[in-house]
């Protein structure tokens, strides 16, 4: 899996990728990362890559030549590239897409900053719009590196534990049931006991009820939509 990063900030993604498993999966080549910045495609003394609002409003807007004239670079280099700009009014990422698009070769996020970008160019170029949230970022920096964390840890390989990835919250509509770990008792709370006896029906069983007592309490909207009906 390729990742290309489209932003003026590359040294806000790029940390990311020098510590833990994500490091592990760039040197194993699982995955690879490329920062390609719209501002070396500009073509003004001032290497502006903003401009005013058509009609007015508050803020600046990136304006189309650089982001298309590097898109359009990428796209001859690599025909196959599916471009995913994040926006606050796209559609939410879901764990759904995060096991979808680790299947695709190349992605490119497309990061926006200032009040954003040309919607013309989104319309242009974009495969996929998404939103991380009901919030404001100053940029799509942070939104690019949750999705592709998200989708790099279902790319094959990059776990070290891909059974790991069967048992976790939205996999089946649902939050993942509570877990433990060591003491048996932490604070006067023990783990439930079942879960010290071995039985692992039982405790299957029991999760499942734990599963959808949590979605319940937690994430209604989840629970109406994916248990109650089953
Ligand atoms: N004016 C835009 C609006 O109200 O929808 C917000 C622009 S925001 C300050 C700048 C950039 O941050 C966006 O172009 C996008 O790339 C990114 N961004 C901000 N919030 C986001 C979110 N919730 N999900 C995905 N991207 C986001």
């Amino acid at each position: 899996m390729r990742f290309t990063y489209v932003t003026l900030f590359p040294n806000l993604i790029s940390p990311y990728f020098e510590d833990s498993i994500l490091k592990r999966a760039k040197n194993n080549k699982k995955i690879e990362i490329d920062f390609k910045n719209p501002r070396d495609f500009t073509k003004n003394k001032h290497n502006k890559v903003d401009d005013y609002q058509a009609g007015g409003g508050a803020g600046l807007l990136m304006y189309p030549q650089p982001l298309c004239d590097l898109l359009n670079d990428l796209k001859k280099k690599s025909p196959h590239v599916h471009i995913v700009f994040p926006t606050p009014s796209g559609k939410p990422f879901r764990q759904i897409d995060a096991k979808r698009l680790a299947k695709k070769e190349h992605i490119v996020f497309v990061s926006g900053r200032y009040e954003g970008i040309d919607e013309r160019v989104i319309e242009e170029y974009a495969h996929e719009v998404f939103s991380i949230g009901d919030y404001v970022l100053t940029g799509g920096e942070l939104a690019s590196l949750v999705m592709s964390d998200a989708i790099a840890r279902n790319v094959k390989g990059v776990l070290g534990n891909e059974n790991s990835l069967d048992e976790e919250s939205f996999e089946d509509g649902v939050l993942e049931a509570p877990s433990f770990t060591k003491p048996n008792i932490f604070k006067k709370s023990a783990i439930p006991s079942e879960f010290l006896k071995g039985n692992h029906a039982i405790i299957c069983t029991l999760k499942k009820e734990m599963s959808g007592l949590k979605t319940k309490y937690f994430r209604p909207d989840l629970f109406l939509r994916n248990v109650k009906g089953k």
